[in-house]
């Protein structure tokens, strides 16, 4: 359901050719299918280490879930794929992501183009003030797409979000007379409305009652053939039903006493959840830590 885009913009592909042939051979993807590859990633906040030493890959059209106890560094290490931890003044990112190849952190790359690609669905909702149809408008106006088109966006977003028969007749009503469960799709047609490569969820059903969770879940399974989708939660059960790949991440605390995010173990999450490598992962899972 890719709209047409006529409007020219910079790109993370421009980014790639203002590089040098070598830096370009260099930063060739590993393989088609792999959309982001994380190396030696290591994420402070001031001098604190919050995450160190993440080597990890996310591979297109799968959805990769990131779980483990909290303050593990699971919501930093999801604002480092569309750069988010800029917006953070603290914030300090070593290491490499590279998204089709392209290191995202190198100066070339327009920060706010990457956030185009790569979308984010936060844990609440968190609709614009404006009406249903203005919060599905309002990425595409601002990337230049024509008034004309913008009806046909606005309608195939919600219904590519499952939420077209619910809102088709009230689209100049405000968002916030949304239930929670619609505003969060309402979210999710905002994000994909702009053509998104990537949709990044931070815990996007823990504000929901389970009924609206299984639509969110449901919705992701449907998304999941045109986006691809790394999804952080707090819930083992989701991220065994809606996952094809999980990442587990523990803390470390220090002699120091600090406690520093790591990777324990990234593998099919049927794989995760039956037989992990590491002992942690086990405890984990079962219950014996959290
Ligand atoms: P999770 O999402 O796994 O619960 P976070 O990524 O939110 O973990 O946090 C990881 C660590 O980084 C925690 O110790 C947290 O207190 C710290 N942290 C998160 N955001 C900030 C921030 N903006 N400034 C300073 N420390 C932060
Ligand atoms: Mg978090």
């Amino acid at each position: 359901m890719k709209v047409e885009e006529e409007s020219p913009r910079i790109d993370v592909e421009t980014a790639v050719l203002s590089m040098t042939e070598d830096q370009v051979g260099e930063s060739d993807a590993k393989s088609a299918s792999t959309v982001f590859e994380v190396s030696q990633l290591n994420v402070y906040y001031g001098d604190f280490c919050a995450l160190r030493d993440v080597n990890l890959d996310v591979t297109q059209s799968e959805v990769t879930a990131f779980i483990g106890p909290s303050g593990c560094g699971k919501s930093t290490f999801l604002r480092c794929f569309n750069r988010m931890n800029d917006l953070i003044e603290t914030a300090r990112v070593e290491g490499q992501v590279r998204y089709h190849g392209v290191d995202l952190y190198q100066s070339e790359v327009d920060a706010v183009e990457v956030r185009r690609r790569i979308g984010m669905v936060f844990q609440k909702p968190n609709p614009f003030p404006k009406s249903i149809y203005d919060n599905i408008a309002f990425g595409p106006r601002i990337a230049g797409a024509k008034k004309s088109e913008l009806d046909d966006i606005v309608e195939r977003s919600l219904q590519r979000a499952a939420l077209w028969d619910e809102v088709r007749d009230r689209l100049s009503d405000p968002a916030y007379g949304l239930s929670g469960g619609q505003q969060q799709r309402l979210c999710i047609a905002r994000a994909i409305a702009v053509e998104p490569d990537v949709v990044l969820m931070d815990e996007p059903c823990s504000a929901l009652d389970p009924i609206a969770t299984a639509r969110i879940e449901e919705l992701i399974a449907e998304l999941k053939t045109d986006y691809t989708i790394v999804i952080v939660t707090h819930n083992m059960q989701q991220a065994a039903r809606i996952s094809d790949r999980t990442a587990f991440f523990s803390v470390q605390v220090t002699d120091a006493g600090r406690r520093t995010g790591e990777l324990v173990e990234l593998g099919a999450t049927e794989h995760i959840f039956t037989n992990p490598d590491d002992p942690r992962t086990e405890a984990y899972i079962t219950g014996r830590v959290g």
